[in-house]
């Protein structure tokens, strides 16, 4: 597959050039402005099912999909129904609606170890709130969580923290207290003797382990034979809580995410991403007693003007009813093995040392002649390669994560056609590669 020879983003550098006089760096999230593999990124303008289409005119196949929410693709017809019969009645009340209860059960029946949730507005908000709840349980100070899992921008998880903060280099953020960090102690994601080692000696201060159960914010990097499972014993021996953050993978991987797939019941969950229809959506919940010790209720106090928004909790109604009754999880898992298949296919008929770490619709691209399974691993991956990879996609027609940190995801609009264009693209990127990748 040639580059498309009208292929342009003179409007995109444009918009950039002004958005950066008003907006710090031209974007509202970091890994939008292409820093880790340079360039323009270009400014979209809309979306329809497995494409998005930018201000110059250029269509892509989407495989960012908004970093994971869009899991039926771009607007698709039963979400932006129900956002605008929702629209229709009022955008938001400041009082209890009979939606809320509908998600709220319907996330129970999907992830039977959320006996209670509480709705908040992003991912972040989320994990912020499950560790104070869990401080608040056992009294305890300190969180531990794994180099290389993202959990939002909370000081308490800026340590060490992947996805934007690793690609830009900057382990730590300033602006976080030394002291708050201090509460954070840092594990090896599967790597369960670092685990054991810390709790050994610092097991009575820890109130929670908080773990992507699958890492998504460094690739694609399952878990590892064991590692959940011994997380889940290290907790119950030493009394501390075990979060699972399946903000990315929650309704992703599996009707019920990590927790069905790998069998291990975390005491609280934070989810996000997928359970908003693409519209802003957070939520933590887990078992009866600890959210029972959330306010009103309990004493850990909580709140949000927008929790439970009505556009918010209609997308995602309709988006989780919709997975649940095309069993879409079938569906995303055949596209998903027929991208992976194709792709392994050309690294190896051209030889280049390639994998393809894969969970249902969540994959990525790793060059590396082995695979990856733990963030050092991650991180001496041909990083060079994956630029010259990227930009040769995008001029193909694809839109990948701008960064070989980020995981690829696929919606159950992704037909054979979106595929094939990514496989042909993929070809003939992969192809150049070879002359111009160190
Ligand atoms: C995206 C993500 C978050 C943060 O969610 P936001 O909605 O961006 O605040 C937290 N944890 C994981 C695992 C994520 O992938």
């Amino acid at each position: 597959m040639d580059i498309d020879p009208l292929f342009d983003l003179s409007r995109s550098e444009a918009l950039l050039a002004r958005a950066k006089d008003v907006i710090p760096g031209g974007v509202n999230s970091p890994v939008r402005a292409f820093r880790s593999v340079g360039g323009t990124p270009p400014f979209m303008v809309r979306g329809e099912g497995p494409w998005i289409f930018d201000e110059d005119g250029n269509r892509y196949a989407d495989l960012v999909l908004s970093y994971g929410p869009l899991i039926l693709g771009h607007a698709p017809k039963a979400v932006r129904d129900a956002v605008s019969d929702a629209l229709g009645r009022g955008s938001a009340f400041g009082a209890p609606t009979t939606a809320e209860i509908e998600l709220a059960e319907t996330i129970r029946r999907f992830k039977p170890s959320v006996e209670q949730v509480r709705l908040v507005n992003s991912g972040t908000e989320a994990t912020m709130a499950a560790i104070r709840l869990a401080r608040a349980a056992t009294g305890r100070p300190c969180i531990l969580k794994f180099d290389g899992n993202y959990h939002g921008h909370g000081d308490s998880f800026l340590v060490k923290a992947g996805s934007g903060a690793l690609t830009q280099g900057a382990p730590d953020s300033p602006g976080v207290p030394k002291e708050v960090a201090g509460l954070t102690l840092v594990a090896t994601y599967n790597d369960l003797a670092s685990v054991e080692a810390l709790m050994a000696t610092r097991g009575s201060d820890v109130a929670a382990v908080i773990v992507e159960p699958l890492a998504g914010n460094i690739g694609c990097v399952l878990p590892v034979p064991g590692f959940l499972e011994g997380l889940r014993t290290l907790c119950d021996r030493h009394g501390s809580l075990l979060i699972f953050d399946e903000v990315m993978t929650g309704f992703r991987v599996a009707r019920g995410g990590c927790q069905e797939l790998w069998k291990v019941r975390p005491d609280l969950t934070c989810m996000g991403k997928v359970i908003g229809g693409g519209l802003p959506v957070g939520a933590y919940g887990g078992r009866r007693d600890l959210m029972q010790r959330v306010a009103p209720v309990g004493d850990v106090y909580q709140a949000g003007t927008m929790s439970g928004n009505p556009l918010a909790v209609a997308g995602g109604l309709a988006m989780l009813r919709t997975l649940e009754a095309t069993n879409a999880w079938r569906t995303l898992e055949d596209a998903g093995a027929y991208l992976q298949a194709g792709l392994e296919n050309i690294l190896d008929s051209l030889g280049i040392p390639g994998q393809v770490p894969r969970q249902g619709s969540m994959l990525c691209l790793y060059f590396s002649d082995k695979p990856c399974t733990t963030l050092a691993e991650v991180m001496a991956t041909d990083r060079a390669r994956f630029t010259a990879f990227f930009h040769g996609m995008l001029r193909r027609g694809v839109f990948l994560p701008p960064s070989p940190f980020e995981c690829w995801f696929l919606s159950t609009a992704h037909d054979d056609a979106a595929l094939d264009h990514v496989l042909d693209a993929a070809r003939s990127a992969l192809r150049d590669t070879m002359s111009t990748a160190v």
